[in-house]
């Protein structure tokens, strides 16, 4: 019997799957393809999330020239941004499984049974035994329980990584976001969701340009975005000259927590830690995989009749609760702004002082100063963002309360 099964190959399960091997324990892991396989997705970060990390240099871009557009000037942010070599980061990674002397089993999960200790069944029945079993499947996990939620909010986004006819940013920048809409009729401004331009230089006159919406319910179609970038790119005569890769990017924002006394424990989107303000949510998963997987051996050590409850509670603390019902207050109101209240609020948002806004976007700040930061944008921001933030404390005051009481 193994001390921990991780379910999934992902970036969280194999980051969990890493640091459980480096403190130790015997660690088996359950995928359905090769855990080597190549991830395909880019994976952005800020690169000092990872500053006290002991990892390896596993950027394959570094940007130090950040900007966002919204209807004013270029605003500047001074924060330099990276995104993954997958390859590197993945091969780091599963070395360190390997050296822990960790056993990937091919397959699926389809069911788990709990006594003494938790055996789940394959969907080809096989089965497999663990003092805990993690769920890393993804979004919508094979055995987390999650209460349903009607209307979720997706993230979505289509890009196109090649050459153009021109620089669709100057050398060497990263445009973190682009909300000007001057390619859009009025009525479309006026009647369809805000979207932005995501836009990197990766060198060698290749850049990355996606079409995002931050998030929407429901989902802002593909169709949409791509037809949007075009006609961005069009707009500013920029013509598609090679297309290397085309990124089609969906995931959900604002899942509900799981229920956290189950014995099975989630990790990455299995156990809603994607960041709602951004929808990040692998640097988190890297940052934490250490100190949860310490827990972890306190907590089998220890002996209790449900480790993935206690285990739980060390992932999702009071604290982490309140943080996360302010975040999904913030996100509630900006799916309701209109395009001029999102360009005033995003135009605050980056004028916070640099702490405030990099610890929100790094989920670092501790609840009093996250409610410090948002009363402090509420302050600087103009009347149409306050009284939009007035009118969406009356429409989720759920959410505020629950901030309070610390309840998912
Ligand atoms: C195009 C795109 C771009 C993105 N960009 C970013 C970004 O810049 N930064 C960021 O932080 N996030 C980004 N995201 C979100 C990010 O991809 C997800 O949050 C992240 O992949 C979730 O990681 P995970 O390991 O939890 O799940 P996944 O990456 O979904 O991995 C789940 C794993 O579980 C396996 N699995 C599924 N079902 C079973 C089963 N029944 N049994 C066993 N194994 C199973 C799957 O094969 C897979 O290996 C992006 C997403 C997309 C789609």
């Amino acid at each position: 019997m193994y001390d921990v099964l991780v379910i999934g190959a992902g970036p969280a399960g194999t980051a969990l799957a890493a640091a459980l091997n480096h403190a130790g324990l015997r660690v088996a892991g359950l995928t359905p393809a090769d855990p080597a396989a190549p991830w395909i997705n880019n994976y952005g970060i800020w690169a000092d999330e990872l500053d006290h990390l002991d990892l390896p240099d596993v950027f394959s871009h570094r940007w130090t020239d950040c900007s966002a557009y919204m209807h004013g000037p270029e605003i500047p942010i001074h924060r330099t941004y990276a995104i993954f070599d997958n390859a590197k980061l993945q091969a780091h990674l599963l070395g360190q499984c390997a050296a822990g002397g960790m056993k990937w089993h091919r397959g699926k999960a389809a069911g788990i049974e709990h006594s003494a200790a938790s055996t789940v069944t394959t969907e080809d029945g096989a089965t497999i035994s663990a003092r805990l079993v993690v769920d890393a499947s993804g979004h919508f996990p094979a055995l987390v329980r999650r209460p349903a939620k009607p209307d979720v909010a997706y993230q979505a986004a289509y890009g196109i990584r090649g050459r153009f006819s021109t620089p669709p940013v100057r050398a060497g920048q990263l445009v973190l976001m682009d909300y000007r809409a001057d390619y859009l009729t009025d009525a479309e401004r006026r009647s369809q969701p805000p979207t932005f331009l995501y836009a990197l230089d990766l060198g060698d006159d290749v850049y990355f340009v996606e079409e995002t919406s931050l998030a929407n319910a429901p989902a802002v179609s593909l169709e949409i975005l791509k037809d949007r970038l075009y006609r961005r790119l069009a707009h500013r005569g920029i013509v598609v000259t090679e297309e290397h890769h085309i990124e089609k990017c969906l995931f959900p924002m604002n899942l509900p927590l799981p229920d956290t006394t189950q014995r099975v424990l989630g990790y990455g989107g299995a156990a809603s830690l994607v960041h709602p303000a951004s929808g990040y949510q692998v640097g988190a998963a890297l940052k934490r995989a250490p100190d949860l997987a310490a827990a972890i051996i306190n907590i089998l050590d220890r002996g209790y009749a449900n480790p993935g409850r206690a285990a739980w509670s060390k992932l999702w603390s009071a604290g982490a609760i309140r943080n996360r019902n302010l975040y999904l207050f913030g996100l509630e109101c900006i799916m309701r702004f209109d395009e001029r209240t999102l360009h005033d609020f995003f135009t605050t948002f980056f004028a916070l002082p640099h702490p405030q806004w990099t610890g929100y976007l790094s989920n670092t700040l501790s609840t009093p100063e996250l409610s410090l930061t948002m009363l402090n944008l509420f302050g600087m921001a103009p009347p149409r963002v306050q009284s939009s933030l007035v009118l969406g404390t009356g429409s989720h005051p759920k959410l505020l309360w629950k901030s309070l009481a610390g309840v998912g």
